[in-house]
């Protein structure tokens, strides 16, 4: 049956971006530019009532993410408002903040898996580029707690070319924290870690060397840490199904309560997002012009109209074809089908040659 007559499936999963404050400074953070103050962040009775409205739509999971969601003091109440709704609750953090004592809180009140994030093995390298200093260690400390609770731990390491002849070590770390899956992301270029695309992006050969390099860890460690494996659109043939696909199995939610498609779609200007302060959660999901916009095959235009992909990528990445062309609806420049598929790479291979320019913080007002 068509999504027209019966409305679209219920999401995975739902993702809160508590709050966009955090005290590191990663220059690929995934918030926008424009950081939202913490003045405007919903209260806990707002979160409390869109995890209902969640689990109501059938929502399976809720990942509890920001900036750096523990700054919230109510983040023991919104998992235990998870673990009653029999919502299955992960936490995204940069562990920096997080003493023994609050993590067996977060375990008492139900958190089921913690997902932390390392900028490089190097402590040095990986507190210049968090720009926090100390940080590495304390997220040392946090894995191994984290392991003693006996909760899952996911590791979850963007590359890039500051960190990337680091990866061998960034493997075994992760597998000596203990971590049953490690995530190894090339940085996406949007929002800051567009601004900071320069001095990110990785060069044609390091992009193959990491390539080889977790294909022999993913075998030689099968059965021991799982391995997901995002490469970086730009050297790509085919484009990911960007969120599984528009406004097909996730919902992100910003700190002020505004529901999108993807953690990136505020960048679109003909987008409009409706509010959970103003509307029903699932009413959004269904119905909000920020989702309907782009989902499904409708929009699509060619050569993705008529390309037997067209229900596998789901046209790939709206953020990029606007960042890149200029355009939100055009075909994903990253598809090789694109007519500017070959400009993106000659700018890919052109830029990541080049020396590497000082990193622009994410900082509230360094983008300003
Ligand atoms: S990417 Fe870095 S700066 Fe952004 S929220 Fe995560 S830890 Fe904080
Ligand atoms: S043409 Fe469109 S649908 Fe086909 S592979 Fe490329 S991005 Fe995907």
């Amino acid at each position: 049956m068509s999504a027209a007559s019966t409305g679209p499936a219920a999401p995975l999963a739902i993702l809160f971006e508590l709050s966009h404050r955090c005290p590191l400074q990663c220059p690929y953070c995934s918030n926008p530019l424009a950081l939202e103050r913490a003045a405007a962040e919903l209260d806990t009775a707002a979160w409390m009532r869109v995890l209902e409205e969640a689990s109501e739509l059938g929502v399976l999971q809720v990942h509890f993410s920001g900036g750096e969601p523990t700054v919230r003091k109510d983040l023991e109440d919104l998992v235990a408002q998870a673990a009653r709704l029999g919502l299955y609750s992960n936490l995204i953090t940069s562990g920096v903040l997080i003493d023994r004592a609050r993590l067996d809180r977060l375990a008492q009140a139900g958190l089921d898996h913690l997902q932390l994030s390392i900028q490089d093995s190097d402590a040095a390298n990986a507190d210049r580029i968090g720009g926090y200093k100390g940080g590495h260690a304390r997220k040392m400390a946090l894995a191994a707690w984290v392991h003693e609770a006996g909760m899952a731990l996911t590791v979850n390491a963007p590359v890039h070319r500051q960190n990337l002849e680091h990866l061998e070590d960034i493997i075994e770390l992760a597998l000596s924290l203990g971590a049953g899956r490690l995530e190894v992301a090339h940085v996406q270029y949007y929002g800051w870690g567009l601004k900071n695309r320069a001095a990110l992006l990785p060069t044609r050969a390091q992009l193959e060397r990491a390539t080889v390099i977790v294909e022999a860890a993913r075998a030689r460690l099968k059965g021991t840490m799982v391995f997901d494996y995002v490469v970086p659109d730009y050297y790509a043939r085919r484009p990911k199904a960007c969120m599984g696909g528009w406004a097909r199995q996730f919902i992100n939610v910003t700190p002020s309560g505004k529901v999108m498609p993807c953690h990136a779609a505020e960048t679109i200007p003909d987008l409009s997002f409706d509010n959970v302060k103003d509307r029903p959660l699932g009413d959004i999901w269904r119905h909000s012009q920020a989702f309907a916009r782009f989902r499904g095959t409708a929009w699509m235009p060619e050569p993705c109209q008529s390309c037997d992909q067209r229900e596998v990528d789901w046209g790939g990445c709206r953020c990029q074809a606007l960042a890149i062309l200029g355009d939100a609806a055009a075909t994903d420049p990253a598809c090789a089908k694109s007519p500017h598929h070959e400009a993106l790479i000659a700018l890919a291979e052109a830029e990541s040659q080049a020396p590497a320019p000082p990193f622009t913080y994410r900082r509230f007002a360094a983008a300003e």
